[in-house]
């Protein structure tokens, strides 16, 4: 299918451990879908999200990012396909000692050489899109203070803002609002979503809470002992179906 952005074919992962994470999973995303997925913990969830840009290693299973097998690319075609899935973590991942503008730079490295990156060489367009990405964030005022004086809300939106600046297609969410009060998380998803829509960025992203997924997600996605058990529009996703979704 012509506007399918990412697709998986029997995907599946095996731990070194012996333990089996994913099962012959296989799923079509088209883009601008905010996908939410969900499940027990334990369940697979973020083996899947980090096979999709092969920080994880799949055993076998094709990956396809707009129709090209990324399963066996080169370590340099890898590079470029990874720039476009920005990734964003339950735990910001920012460097604490960094100013806010430095870690939403951060952002751009994957596309600059190596000795740009190396002497820190941002470009004058890539301060000002960092500032403007800041600004979309409400955190424009806060660019130089540095990322461990801030609050975890706000760490998160720096995040969101590093994500940007990959000009990504998809951005990757693993929990991001797990670590946050209802109220930070609902502000998160807020930015997220005016992202989908304003951008048409495809947004995958897993979460904890029902309530927000079923708020947030255009398509649902249900994952228990590594294989999808349900997928679908929010309307859809009843009491029923999420006890089986949870039952140990
Ligand atoms: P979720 O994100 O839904 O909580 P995970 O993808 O983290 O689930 O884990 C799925 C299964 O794989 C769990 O049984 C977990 O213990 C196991 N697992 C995850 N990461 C590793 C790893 N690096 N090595 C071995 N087992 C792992
Ligand atoms: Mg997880």
């Amino acid at each position: 299918m012509s506007d399918s952005i990412l697709s998986v074919l029997n995907l599946n992962k095996t731990y070194a451990n012996g333990v089996s994470a994913l099962k012959d999973i296989s799923l079509e995303i088209k883009k601008s879908e905010f996908i939410v997925i969900i499940g027990q913990s334990g369940s697979g969830k973020t083996t899947l999200l980090k096979c999709l840009n092969r920080l994880v290693e799949p055993n076998s299973g094709g990956i396809f990012f707009k129709q090209k097998n990324i399963s066996s690319i080169s370590k340099s075609e890898l590079r470029i396909v990874r720039s476009q899935l920005a990734m964003i973590f339950q735990q910001f991942n920012l460097i604490p000692r960094y100013s806010v503008l430095k870690n939403v730079l951060m952002g751009r490295l994957s596309k600059m050489s190596t000795w740009q990156s190396l002497l820190n060489l941002f470009l004058i367009q890539d301060k000002k899109a960092a500032i403007n990405f800041l600004d979309l964030v409400g955190l424009a005022d806060k660019f130089n203070r540095r990322a461990d004086q801030l609050s975890g809300g706000q760490q998160q939106r720096v995040a969101i803002a590093r994500a940007l600046m990959q000009r990504p297609e998809i951005i990757l969410a693993d929990e991001p609002v797990a670590s946050l009060d209802p109220q930070m998380s609902q502000t998160i998803m807020d930015y997220l979503q005016k992202i989908n829509t304003d951008f048409g960025t495809t947004i995958i992203c897993n979460l904890h809470s029902i309530e927000l997924a079923k708020r947030y997600a255009t398509r649902i996605i249900a994952i228990k002992k590594g294989q999808i058990i349900y997928q679908g529009i929010p309307s859809e996703l009843d009491t029923e179906l999420i006890e089986r979704i949870y039952e140990i």
